[in-house]
Parts: C-alpha cells; sequence; structure tokens
C-alpha cells in the first residue's frame, strides 16, 4: 500500500533585546527570510529538496515538508527543515548584531504565541477519492481527538476549558455545553493545569472546509494538489508541532495506520464520540486517558481504550505488511512505541517514555522544577521553562543537551538529515521538483513552481504538470531538466 504525506510546521519567532531598542517579529522575521529572498527573489520559495519554504501572515515562517511516500524520509525532511532554519537564524543573529542590534533571535517550534495565537503543524494525507467519506470521518476523529495522550507537546492550558467559542468563529460547539468539563487526573494550580496540548481548546469542529474561522480537525478544503477525480488531500490540523523525532514519527505514524485501516476496509464499527468538541478538551486534561467519553452508539469509552483499539487493529494490518509507512522496520517501530506508551499508561507510570514522548518528557522537567523551586503551576517561570522546551535556538533551548547526552531517542540519523536539506524524497514526484529547481537555479532561469507544476518563466506557456504524487519520473519533465543542466554555467567545466 502506498500513501504521500508531508508536514507542514510553523515557527514562533522571538527577539530577547538587550541593552537595544526591542525587535518586533515583523523585523525579526526580515532578517531571517534575507538569505532567501536573495537566493529564490521571494519569501515564498520552493527549495532543491522539494520542500516550500515562506512566510506567512503573523511573522510565521514556515516549512511544509516535500511529499513523502516513506515515514523515515518525512522525519528526515521535517528535520532538516529545522536545521534549514536554526542556520537562516545564525545568520540573522550576524546581521542584527552587524547592524548595531543588540539582543538575540529566537526561533520556537512550538504551539501558541505570546499572543496567545494558536499555530502549529499541519499533516497532509493523500486518501482515495472513492473512500467514503463519512465512514472515514467516523474512524479518524475519535483518533484524533484521543491522539494527544499518546504524542501532544504538553501545554499550560487553563484548568477548566472555556467553551465559549470566540465571537468570530462557529457557536456551534458552544451550544452543547456552557461550561466546560472537569477535569481527569490534571496537574493544577489555582487556574491552570499541565495538559497534552494546548490546540485542543481551539478547535471548534470535527470536518469543516474553512481553517481560520472555525477550526476544524480535520480541514476538508478540497485542494489535493493532484489528480482531483483520483485523490483527496486530508488536511489534518489539530496536532501539536513535535520536538521529538519519536514524537513525530508516532503522531504521524499511528495517523498513516489507521488511514490504511480505513482503506483496506477493516471493519472498525461507528467509534463517534457523542461530543468530539467537548471531549477534545476532556481529553487534553486528563493525563491517564481513563475518564468515560460517550460514544454515539451509546455506552462509554475512554482515551485510553480508544487508542488501544486502534492498536490493536492496526497491529494486525502491519503484521500482514499491509501499510503505507514505507518499510516493516518502520512499521514496526511504530506499533511498538504505540504499544509501549499504552502500557505505560495503563500502569500509571509513563516515565520509561520520557525519552521518547514531548508531554511525558516535558512534564517530567516541570515536575523536577516544581519540586526544585517550590513553585507552583500558575508560576510565569513554568511559562518560560514551556517556551525554552520548543526552542530551538542553538545553545538555547532545553532539548539540545538531552539530545547530545543520549537521553531522547533519536529516529533518523544526521547523516540523513544533512542528506535531506539539499535532497528530495526519491520515489514521489518531488524528486523531480528538487532537481528541476537545483537545475533552474544553477541556470540562472527565472522559474515558478508549486506542487504539481514546474515553470521556467520564459516558457510559461508549457509548463510540465506533474498530477501525479507518487511518480518520481517523467519524461517531460527530465527533458527540461536535462536542457537546464546543459545551460548552466557550472556544466562547462
Ligand atoms: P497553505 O498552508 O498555504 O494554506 P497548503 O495547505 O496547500 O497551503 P502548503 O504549505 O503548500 O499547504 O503545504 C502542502 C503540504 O502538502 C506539503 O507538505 C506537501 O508535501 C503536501 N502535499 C502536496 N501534495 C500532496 C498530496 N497530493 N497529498 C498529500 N500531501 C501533499
Ligand atoms: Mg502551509
Ligand atoms: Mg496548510
Amino acid at each position: 500500500m502506498k500513501r504521500i504525506y508531508g508536514l507542514e510546521t510553523e515557527y514562533g519567532i522571538a527577539f530577547t533585546a538587550g541593552d537595544s531598542r526591542r525587535l518586533g517579529p515583523e523585523e525579526v522575521a526580515r532578517y531571517l527570510f534575507r538569505p532567501v529572498v536573495e537566493w529564490g527573489r521571494s519569501s515564498n520559495v520552493f527549495l532543491p529538496n522539494g520542500a516550500r519554504l515562506y512566510l506567512d501572515v503573523g511573522s510565521h515562517p514556515e516549512y511544509a515538508t516535500a511529499e513523502c511516500d516513506r515515514l523515515d524520509d518525512l522525519i528526515a525532511q521535517d528535520a532538516a527543515g529545522d536545521a534549514i532554519l536554526t542556520d537562516l537564524l545564525a545568520r540573522a543573529q550576524t546581521a542584527l548584531e552587524a547592524d548595531g542590534h543588540d539582543g538575540r533571535a529566537h526561533l520556537v517550534k512550538n504551539n501558541t504565541d505570546a499572543q496567545g495565537n494558536s499555530y502549529g503543524s499541519h499533516e497532509n494525507l493523500l486518501v482515495r477519492r472513492s473512500m467514503d467519506f463519512s465512514h472515514l470521518t467516523s474512524v479518524l476523529l475519535p483518533f484524533l481527538v484521543t491522539r494527544q495522550l499518546m504524542v501532544g507537546a504538553g501545554a499550560l492550558i487553563p484548568s477548566r476549558p472555556s467553551m465559549q467559542a470566540p465571537a468570530a468563529e462557529s457557536n456551534r460547539a458552544a451550544s452543547q455545553q456552557e461550561q466546560g468539563p472537569a477535569a481527569g487526573e490534571i496537574a493544577a494550580g489555582g487556574s491552570r493545569a499541565f495538559g497534552l496540548s494546548a490546540r485542543s481548546d481551539v478547535m471548534w469542529e470535527g470536518l469543516s472546509s474553512a481553517t481560520t474561522r472555525s477550526r476544524p480537525i480535520i480541514n476538508a478544503r478540497d485542494e489535493p494538489h493532484a489528480d482531483a477525480e483520483k485523490y483527496r488531500r486530508l488536511h489534518v490540523i489539530v496536532g501539536d508541532s513535535s520536538m521529538l523525532q519519536a514524537t513525530t514519527e508516532l503522531k504521524v505514524g499511528t495517523a498513516i495506520l489507521v488511514l490504511d485501516l480505513i482503506e483496506s476496509g477493516v471493519p472498525m464499527g461507528d467509534r463517534s464520540l457523542r461530543h468530539p468538541i467537548r471531549d477534545i478538551r476532556l481529553v487534553a486534561r486528563d493525563l491517564s486517558g481513563r475518564t468515560a467519553l460517550e460514544s454515539a452508539a451509546g455506552g462509554t469509552t475512554s482515551a485510553l481504550a480508544l487508542q488501544s483499539l486502534y492498536l490493536e487493529h492496526a497491529t494486525r494490518l502491519v503484521e500482514r505488511g499491509d501499510h503505507s509507512l514505507g518499510d516493516d522496520a518502520t512499521a514496526h517501530r511504530v506499533i511498538d512505541r504505540w504499544r509501549r506508551m499504552i502500557e505505560a499508561l495503563e500502569a500509571g507510570d509513563t516515565s520509561p517514555m520520557a525519552g521518547e514522548i514531548d508531554w511525558v518528557l516535558k512534564k517530567t522537567l516541570m515536575d523536577r522544577y516544581l519540586a526544585r523551586s517550590g513553585a507552583d503551576w500558575d508560576d510565569p517561570r513554568l511559562t518560560r521553562l514551556d517556551v525554552a522546551y520548543h526552542d530551538i535556538t542553538p545553545g538555547v533551548g532545553l532539548l539540545g543537551p538531552l539530545a547530545e547526552s543520549g537521553r531522547t531517542t533519536r529516529v533518523v540519523g544526521d547523516d540523513a538529515v544533512t542528506a535531506a536539506r539539499s535532497t528530495p524524497p526519491a520515489t514521489t514526484r518531488a524528486a523531480l521538483r528538487g532537481r528541476f529547481v537545483e537545475a533552474a537555479h544553477a541556470a540562472r532561469r527565472d522559474f515558478t513552481v508549486d506542487w504539481v507544476h514546474l515553470r521556467l518563466n520564459d516558457q510559461s506557456h508549457r509548463a510540465v504538470v506533474l498530477k501525479d504524487p507518487f511518480a518520481p519520473d517523467s519524461e517531460r519533465a527530465e527533458a527540461v531538466i536535462d536542457a537546464l543542466i546543459d545551460e548552466a554555467p557550472s556544466s562547462t567545466v
């Protein structure tokens, strides 16, 4: 079984001022993107590794990986994005200092900025158009509502959620229940608690085609970046950005396996939750996974029970080799980590997972800090610790030293990440895009690229169309690339 997937990550920008004037994120973003604009004449570019790097509204730089059809490629391409951005950050820091700005620019791979805006990570997953969409949602939604128990980034969130949707957003969810549900087993101060994910509180619908107005868990905007008769691209926007590679792998790997279950017709029954939007907030506040959730079909279930059920079905699929993770070793690793996390929760001790799962590691670090300092969950110093957990500024973040001392699990090696910075995945159409970008740039030709098209601007009527994301070769594309390589100044050497 094969599937295409890609991961988008939005980063937060911060500047800690020294003596000089405080710089806003827009100004820092301009420094950050200066080399990008020099290279590609735009702050919205496709790179030689097939990825897209751009500056979105709100000064959140975004890196969208190339299309992958192997999970290990996706992890490497995603990690390459972090590496590319930290390099840009180092260059921005040098330029800022040269311009007399005394202070330090930071990049944080987190999910909420200081203004309370929520952002994070979008998962893009190709599914066959023929798949019954209401069946898909009935299986995928309960999985996504409860997945945070396995892979949440961990967050300091209000002990009780507001169920009042912001005025500009949908009021559908708010009508279900005005007062937030009481929490399960939580670590809480007076008003704040340690929860699994901050994204849960900003989700107001299960499925919809608008991203900003009503924040659905699954965005059904029909933009497949592929043959629309054959495929859909699911846009899952509920996920946190992950810091630990093992968490990224489990987060995306389990979602892919659940789609594999649905597409291979495994009977899963109707797993729908009666109140998914209320439940996602409940689950975020229950570190035990045992809070009762009402099933639409009647009776109750829990996050732990649902995740165990999905795991059981996925295990059988992987044993048959019937999955789209790329290779069996990767699939077994995902299953094994999923199982160990569930067993740890069942045993009431998640500490063995601290090197692999973001929320567990973050909570361990915070618990330790609380014990040392006597602070409580409402303490603003914990907010700083939370940001430091996600800080990818070299030499600054909390995770660098932990990774160096081997206390966190790596999924792909440094060599694979370094390669992924300049090399696209070999087995999807991204391979063609990457080579085209590289060749057109070397030949100093103006070009325009998107997920489906490759275009030289002076031949814009002759765009190469790559409608099949699975196809790493195309005679037309290769002819254009070869001609560009012949043209490039370096080819005369
Ligand atoms: P925006 O973020 O600007 O709203 P968008 O959701 O289309 O637009 P991009 O930031 O351009 O997203 O990223 C698209 C992501 O989808 C990339 O990670 C890419 O690899 C992935 N992708 C492209 N084509 C497909 C496809 N056919 N199926 C699944 N994923 C795809
Ligand atoms: Mg995007
Ligand atoms: Mg997107």
